[in-house]
Parts: structure tokens; C-alpha cells; sequence
């Protein structure tokens, strides 16, 4: 660990205390922590008025039953979450999760990395989160959108337009969306469109939305190689993953004339030297529903399925964690770098564990921090709010080409306030310190609420 401030030692050892137990917190905090000595050292009055204390607490914690009832006709509990943590700069902004390893910890941790990088963006958005442990797998269409309407029907009371504006993540995309969007509208009796995002076009939506994470994390890469005067032409990539940011980092790396060989799902990874068939992993994935070793079979010659094994075994140049948190260890780490790699950008939140990014800096490495590669997402979901705003619709070019702007933004904004801290190419300090001076003025200005 980067040795955090004497002046932050005791605030990171209460929040670590207060939050006992929730580790994927834990150590989001503790490297937000590892930055800002620099800045308090500069502008020692952010440390005033417990600002960081306030900053590490969420403004609310909604936790709620969700009842339902399957096809079986038994009824099925799960646990409900929202984390509104932090509205300095606009209504609470952040995804929602579905999956069975969604705990209060979880939603926490990524509710805080919400902040910062919904600040990163330069819109008017704070940060948030939620989800359940709903499981989605296997379930059929009746049993998801009759999870959705009683997850909704708690949820609904929390969110507005200028309050909450929630989104898809993990397990939850355009059919889900669809579905609670529907139970919304049908229990406020509002056409409230600005009140989600990721909805579909005939309702609301943003065009470039569904790609927006995976296309800004690959614009993000694609800025970190021009640094050293390269780009993504003819290099060999992995993609862990195969959902929305996966899929959509594929699609980009490929315009970009980069080859992405392999990319996973929870069971296992392919590998397809000829590059992954896009139109394949989509028919897959997003029509079928199946898993990713069906890929094998339909492709036929030339692919290969592999079970149980580390996607990060497989050398490349420019590796997109794009799955789940701490997917990438310390050891996947030191296989890439010694395979060759030449930048990583996180597509997926905190996919690489703190000694995976250690040893990727350490190695000269490339590496952009989800909090700013993967930010493309909610700055569209932005874009689809001020779309719903003035009841218009743009283009796809016109919202791509924002979308391109903003992660241009985010990256010479954190490589900017890098060197200008003394850590030139240090992403992580440069997002952490951008992200955090955006929200503490705003909190500042506030007084003590
Ligand atoms: P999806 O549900 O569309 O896809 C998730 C993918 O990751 C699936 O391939 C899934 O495999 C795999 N996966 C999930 N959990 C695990 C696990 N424990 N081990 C290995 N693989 C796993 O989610 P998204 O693509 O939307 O999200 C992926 C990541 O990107 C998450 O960290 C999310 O927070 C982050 N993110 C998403 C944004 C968005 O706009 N969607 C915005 C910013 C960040 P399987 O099908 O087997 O479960």
C-alpha cells in the first residue's frame, strides 16, 4: 500500500472501522485515500469541516425487501438496495446491479467510485448505486419482469429526475430497464422519462447508450497509447467478459484496426487468433442468452474454449478488464507484463486488485483506472437525461462524437492533474484528485450538510 497521510490515517482507520466487514468498500476508499495527501498537503483546507469524513458516508442507505413469485407459484425474497451517496453535484447517478453477490458492501464500494467519476465526466450528476441479489440466470421472462415491477414498486419512492436517476450494470440491460421503467410509469402515474436511463429508443433513449461504456473505454486507451505516439492498429487484445461493456469494447477495438483474440464469461474464456466474431458473441449473448463456450460450436475451426482457467494467461499488447471487481490479481498481472502488454484500461469496475495495479505501474505499464476509462457510460446517460429534458433526440454520429470529447476530457484531465501533483502517467492519482477537488468544492461551498 502507498503509505496514506498522517492526516488521513485516522479518518481512513474509522471508515474501515464503521464499515467493518466490507472489503470491496474498503479498498475503494483506501485508494482514494492513497491520493489525497497530495492535495490536502496543497490545499490543506479540504481537510476542514470533515469534509473527507463526510465525503467516505453515504447521504442514505435504502435496504428493502423485494417479494416475488416464480413460475412455480412459490414466493421468492431478495434484498433491495440504493446507496444515495453523494448529491453535491446533481441528483444521485449510478447503475443498478443484479447478481447474486450484491451485498451492502458491494453497493457501497461502487456507489463511492460513482462519485468521483460521474464528477470526472464534467456533468451535472452525483453518485449512487443499487441492485439486489436477485439472481437472473435461468430464470424465465415472466420471473424477471415480475422481479423488476416489486423491486420498482419499493424503488419507485426514492428516484425522480432531480433526485435519483438509476441505470443498468451487471445482470440488468434493455429488457430490465424496459421493465422497471414500465412499473415506474405505472405507479407514479408520470411519463417521468429523465427518471432512468438505458431505455430503449422508442421510450426515452439515448442512441449510443448501449455502447457508450465499452466505445468511451476504448477512446480512453486509444488516448493513453497516442501519449507514446502508438495506437490500437494491428495489436492482439483481451476482453474479459462478454455483456454490454465487453461486447461494445470488442466492436470499438475492432474499428480501431486492433484484433481482440479472447474474451470470458463466468465459466470460462475463448480464444480465437482470427479475432473474436462479433456478430457470433452478439447472437450468443444478447439474442440467445446462452454461455460463451456455445461460441466453439457455431464457430466451428479456429476457436477454442477454455474452462476454469485465467483469461490473463493469454498474451497480448492491450488488455480490457471488462467482467467484474478484483477479476485481474497480482498474479495475472505479473503474467501479462511478462507476455508483453502494453496498456490495460478498466472497462468493468476495480477489475484489477490494488497489487495488480501496483505492478502494472511499476512496470511502466499503461493503465487507466475504471473511475475515468469507463466513465462513457453514465456521461451518455447524461446525455440521455438532457435529451429527455428538451424532449429531443440526436443522431448517433452527434452523441458518439460527445461521448468521444468527454473521455478526450477525462483523459487530459487526469493526465494533466498528474503531473501536475508529480506522478506524470499516474491515471489513478490523476482521476482520484480531479474527481475529488470537483466534489469538495461543491461541498465546500454547501457549509456543513
Ligand atoms: P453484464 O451483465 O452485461 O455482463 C457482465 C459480464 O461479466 C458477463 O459476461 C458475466 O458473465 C461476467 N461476469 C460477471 N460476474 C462475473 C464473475 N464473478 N466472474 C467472471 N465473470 C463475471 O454487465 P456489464 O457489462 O454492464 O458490466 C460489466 C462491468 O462493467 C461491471 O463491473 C460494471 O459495474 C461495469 N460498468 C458497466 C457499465 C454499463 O454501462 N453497463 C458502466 C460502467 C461500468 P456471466 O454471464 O457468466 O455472468
Amino acid at each position: 500500500m502507498t503509505k496514506i497521510d498522517e492526516k488521513l490515517e485516522p479518518i481512513l482507520a474509522e471508515v474501515l472501522r464503521r464499515n467493518a466487514g466490507e472489503l470491496e468498500f474498503h479498498q475503494a476508499v483506501i485508494e482514494v485515500m492513497e491520493s489525497l495527501g497530495r492535495v490536502i498537503a496543497k490545499k490543506p483546507h479540504y481537510a476542514d469541516h470533515a469534509l473527507i469524513e463526510r465525503l467516505c458516508e453515504p447521504e442514505r442507505q435504502i435496504i428493502f425487501r423485494v417479494p416475488w413469485v416464480d413460475d412455480a407459484g412459490q414466493v421468492q425474497i431478495n434484498r433491495g438496495f440504493r446507496v444515495q451517496f453523494n448529491s453535491a453535484l446533481g441528483p444521485y447517478k449510478g447503475g443498478l446491479r443484479f447478481h447474486p453477490s450484491v451485498n451492502l458492501g458491494i453497493i457501497k464500494f461502487l456507489g463511492f467510485e460513482q462519485i468521483f467519476k460521474n464528477a470526472l465526466t464534467g456533468l451535472p450528476i452525483g453518485g449512487g448505486k443499487g441492485g439486489s441479489d436477485f439472481n437472473p440466470r435461468g430464470r424465465s421472462e415472466g420471473e424477471i419482469m415480475r422481479f423488476c415491477q416489486s423491486f420498482m414498486t419499493e424503488l419507485q419512492r426514492h428516484l425522480g429526475e432531480y433526485t435519483d436517476v438509476p441505470a443498468g450494470d451487471i445482470g440488468v440491460g434493455g429488457r430490465e430497464i424496459g421493465y422497471l421503467f414500465g412499473q415506474f410509469k405505472r405507479l407514479t402515474n408520470r411519463y417521468e422519462a429523465g427518471v432512468l436511463t438505458g431505455k430503449g429508443l422508442v421510450y426515452g433513449g439515448s442512441r449510443a447508450r448501449t455502447e457508450a461504456t465499452g466505445f468511451g473505454a476504448t477512446y480512453f486507451v486509444s488516448s493513453m497509447l497516442a501519449t507514446r505516439s502508438m495506437d490500437f492498429e494491428g495489436r492482439k487484445c483481451v476482453v474479459s467478459g462478454s455483456g454490454n461493456v465487453a461486447t461494445y469494447t470488442i466492436e470499438k477495438i475492432r474499428q480501431f484496426g486492433g484484433i481482440v483474440i479472447a474474451c470470458s464469461d463466468s465459466s470460462g474464456y475463448i480464444i480465437d487468433e482470427d479475432g473474436i466474431d462479433l456478430e457470433l458473441l452478439k447472437e450468443i449473448k444478447q439474442v440467445r442468452r446462452e454461455r460463451i463456450s456455445q461460441y466453439v460450436q457455431m464457430k466451428g475451426a479456429g476457436a477454442r474454449y477454455v474452462e476454469d482457467g485465467s483469461i490473463w494467461d493469454v498474451p497480448c499488447e492491450v488488455a480490457m478488464p471488462s467482467a467484474t471487481q478484483n477479476e485481474l490479481t497480482g498474479k495475472d498481472a505479473s503474467t501479462l507484463v511478462k507476455n508483453g502488454v502494453i496498456a490495460v484500461g478498466e472497462g468493468a469496475n476495480m477489475p484489477c486488485t490494488p497489487e495488480a495495479v501496483r505492478i502494472f505501474q511499476g512496470a511502466g505499464v499503461l493503465f487507466g483506472p475504471g473511475k475515468a476509462a469507463n466513465a462513457g457510460g453514465v456521461a451518455t446517460s447524461a446525455l440521455e437525461m438532457q435529451q429527455n429534458a428538451s424532449r429531443d433526440s440526436w443522431s448517433f454520429e452527434k452523441t458518439e462524437e460527445r461521448l468521444a470529447g468527454i473521455m478526450r476530457n477525462i483523459h487530459d484531465n487526469c493526465a494533466e492533474t498528474a503531473e501536475e501533483y508529480g506522478a506524470p502517467g499516474d491515471y489513478v492519482l490523476g482521476a482520484n484528485i480531479v474527481g475529488f477537488e470537483r466534489v469538495a468544492a461543491a461541498m465546500t461551498a454547501f457549509g456543513v450538510i
